[in-house]
């Protein structure tokens, strides 16, 4: 018999009825550390007050009203959001691959409306994660989530990340722009040579294409800067978000300069969800406790006794863990098994981590996590490599 639920995902057989902080709990009571977040998506930890609060409150007001109306919530967030980063004006909706969608759109049309509407391709790059949507499972490129679902979107290209042979060959006169995650998430926390996106950043400005950044993972404080670009001296002229920006409501946002942004005029794009009250008093409380002094440098330091802790469960488990990967509270455990193994014994410690590719668990808790739950976490993973361990000696 076919679930009621489609049987789109592996669900562990595990409900959470209530969440504090960096913790979820059982029916039944029973506790289990979070370092996935939802994937990377309950930014500010579970049951924070001032966002239950935020969302308590505007629910009493009014949930929805759609674009037909001005929304006061969006307005400010937009500011906020234009005043923190390189854009110049935001589009809400309601989930990463939306926004993914807005973006390709926001560069095809700014090509066109810049009198070049031969440039319709976007490059892409190997092993990127864009969404599930028909154009951004095209981005993703990812044959295993493809079969059976093409003809693929015309006009999307992919290229291996770092080989400037390659991107050189790849742009044409096609060429609208590019796509890419400044760090991978979803292949295995990847992040990009900073060169590699001067270099890309170069041939936008020499040759007047739209470089698009796919933040919906390594955005909104995950790195510990506001967006993982500010690692960087360059900035995208389009960027897209998620994930964490609403600590689990469900949004998502393009921001864009003004040069793509001023031809996404009315009746050009649109979303009947997206921006709505409810979504932008929850990313205004978000954004209230990220903005809030200290708070960055916070999930900095975390993020380094973090990325500590595992370097040393690397160096003491050496036939189960590889390597340490990542920025802020965006790490990846590079692992000797498949991921889906040790994601699996780390649960058997109450530990929740997210599988990724390349053999990478993702470490990815919410960003108000203290360093106590971080050892208390790390130590849990040594228990699970331990119980690995003694299963391989016995197969072996
Ligand atoms: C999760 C993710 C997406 C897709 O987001 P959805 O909300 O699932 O549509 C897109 N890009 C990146 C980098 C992601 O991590």
């Amino acid at each position: 018999m076919i679930p009621v639920l489609m049987p789109t995902y592996n669900r562990a057989d595990l409900a959470f009825a209530q969440g504090q902080g960096s913790w979820l709990f059982t029916e039944d009571k029973r506790r289990f550390l979070d370092f996935g977040a939802g994937i990377a998506t309950s930014s500010i930890g579970h049951n924070h007050p001032h966002l239950a609060n935020a969302i308590a409150e505007q629910a009493k007001l009014v949930l929805h009203v759609s674009n037909l109306y001005r929304i006061p919530q969006a307005e400010k967030l937009a500011e906020r959001l234009v005043e923190i980063s390189f854009a110049d004006s935001v589009f809400f909706c309601n989930s990463g691959a939306e926004a993914n969608e807005g973006l390709i759109k926001g560069i095809r049309r700014a090509q066109f409306k810049n009198g070049h509407p031969e440039r319709t391709d976007i490059i892409c790059f190997e092993h990127a994660f864009h969404g599930r949507t028909l154009a951004t499972l095209t981005a993703t490129g990812n044959p295993k989530y493809l079969e059976g679902f093409e003809p693929r979107l015309p006009g999307i290209k992919h290229i291996p990340l770092n080989d400037l042979e390659a991107l050189n060959k790849a742009v044409d006169e096609h060429t609208a722009g590019f796509l890419i995650e400044p760090i991978q998430g979803e292949s295995g926390v990847n992040t990009v040579p900073e060169e590699f996106l001067r270099e890309l950043r170069k041939i936008c400005d020499e040759k007047g294409l739209f470089l698009g950044f796919d933040e919906v993972q390594c955005g909104m404080g995950r790195t510990g800067k506001m967006f993982a670009y500010q690692w960087t001296d360059i900035e995208p002229d389009i960027m897209s978000l998620a994930k964490g920006i609403a600590g689990g409501v469900p949004m998502g946002a393009f921001l864009a300069k003004e040069l793509i942004a001023k031809h996404l005029t009315p009746g050009t794009h649109g979303s009947t969800f997206g921006g709505n009250p409810l979504a932008c008093a929850a990313a205004n409380a978000v954004l209230d406790i990220l903005l809030a002094p200290g708070f960055l440098d916070h999930v900095i330091k975390t993020g380094h006794y973090l990325q500590n802790e595992l370097q040393s469960l690397v160096a003491q488990y050496p036939t189960i863990f590889e390597a340490v990967k990542g920025k802020g509270l965006m790490l990846g455990l590079k692992g000797k098994l498949p991921p889906a193994e040790i994601q699996n014994a780390a649960l058997h410690q109450n530990l929740l981590t997210v599988a990724a590719g390349n053999n990478v668990v993702r470490i990815i808790p919410p960003l108000i996590i203290s360093e106590e739950e971080c050892k208390d976490g790390a130590n849990r993973l040594a228990e699970a490599a331990k119980q690995l361990q003694k299963v391989m000696e016995q197969n072996s």
